[in-house]
């Protein structure tokens, strides 16, 4: 087991990448705690994992609120006495050029993508710096180093995670903390199909016209995610810290 008797909080764990990441940590020994806004999915999550064996608690908590935030690492805490590993993985999508995007929309994604990574953050970090130990793993996305149209709001969240995951890394590799990234590519989650139903008049050829962009000519699954993310919480990735690491079937390429 790669990750046993790792304490692990993923955010927005009830769906997609983060369900299937808990799901695959749970499976390497990890005790999960599973984080989502929405409590069916992710007491869902937690079933999941405990008729499979594992080791999972829910607490509900919404990233962009400070409060929400402070009792979920508090709650963490009181059950597991510590956090090994972070994943500020709960996200949301945007969709328009700068001129379509009203600034209500425009700020929730920031909310969501830029404070939901800095607010979980911020509350598990001193108690990582305690222990002089932990990972942390931001999620990226490819989209931080490729223009996509009309992606205007989320592009420039997830270019702001990548740069804050460097600047997170000088300030805690003195307390043996690693901070790194995960950039994928188009990986077909319920986020993504929301995003073609809502963008596309036929989203069955935006499906094709996005495997083309791909140097593997298929779309990413939720577990490839999870398999980098097991690789970058374990000790096997000890050497690697502020690195973005890429799970996007060459599509940077495309
Ligand atoms: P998803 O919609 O399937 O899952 C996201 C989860 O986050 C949902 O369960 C949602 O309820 C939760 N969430 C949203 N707002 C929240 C909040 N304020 N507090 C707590 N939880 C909240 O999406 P996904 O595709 O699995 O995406 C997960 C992450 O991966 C996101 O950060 C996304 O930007 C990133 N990403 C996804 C892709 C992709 O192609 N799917 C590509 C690159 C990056």
């Amino acid at each position: 087991m790669r990750l046993k008797d790792k304490v692990t909080l993923i955010t927005g764990s009830g769906s997609g990448i983060g369900k299937s990441s808990a799901l695959r940590f749970a499976r390497e020994g990890a005790a999960v705690i599973v984080n989502d806004l929405d409590l069916a999915k992710g007491e869902e999550t937690v079933q999941e994992i405990r008729s499979a064996g594992g080791e999972a608690v829910f607490l509900q908590a919404d990233v962009t609120n400070p409060e929400s935030v402070r009792s979920l690492v508090d709650g963490a805490i009181a059950r597991y006495g510590r956090i090994d590993v972070l994943f500020n993985n709960a996200g949301i999508s945007g969709v328009g050029a700068i001129h379509e995007v009203e600034p209500e929309a425009w700020d929730r994604v920031m909310q969501v993508n830029i404070r939901g990574v800095y607010l979980p953050s911020k509350y598990v970090l001193p108690h990582m710096m305690d222990r002089r130990s932990g990972s942390i793993i931001n999620m990226s996305s490819c989209i931080a180093e490729i223009g996509l149209a009309r992606r205007a709001s989320y592009s420039a969240t997830k270019g702001a995670v990548l740069a804050l995951t460097k600047s997170m890394q000088v300030d805690y590799a003195p307390y043996n903390i690693r901070v790194n990234a995960l950039l994928p590519g188009t990986i077909m989650t319920p986020f993504v199909e929301q995003y073609l139903r809502t963008s596309y008049d036929n989203p069955e050829e935006a499906i094709e016209g996005l495997k083309k962009r791909q140097l593997s000519g298929e779309l990413g699954r939720p577990d490839d995610v999870a398999q980098a993310a097991v690789f970058l919480a374990s000790d096997e990735s000890k050497f690697m810290m502020g690195s973005p690491l890429y799970i996007d079937g060459g599509v940077v390429f495309g």
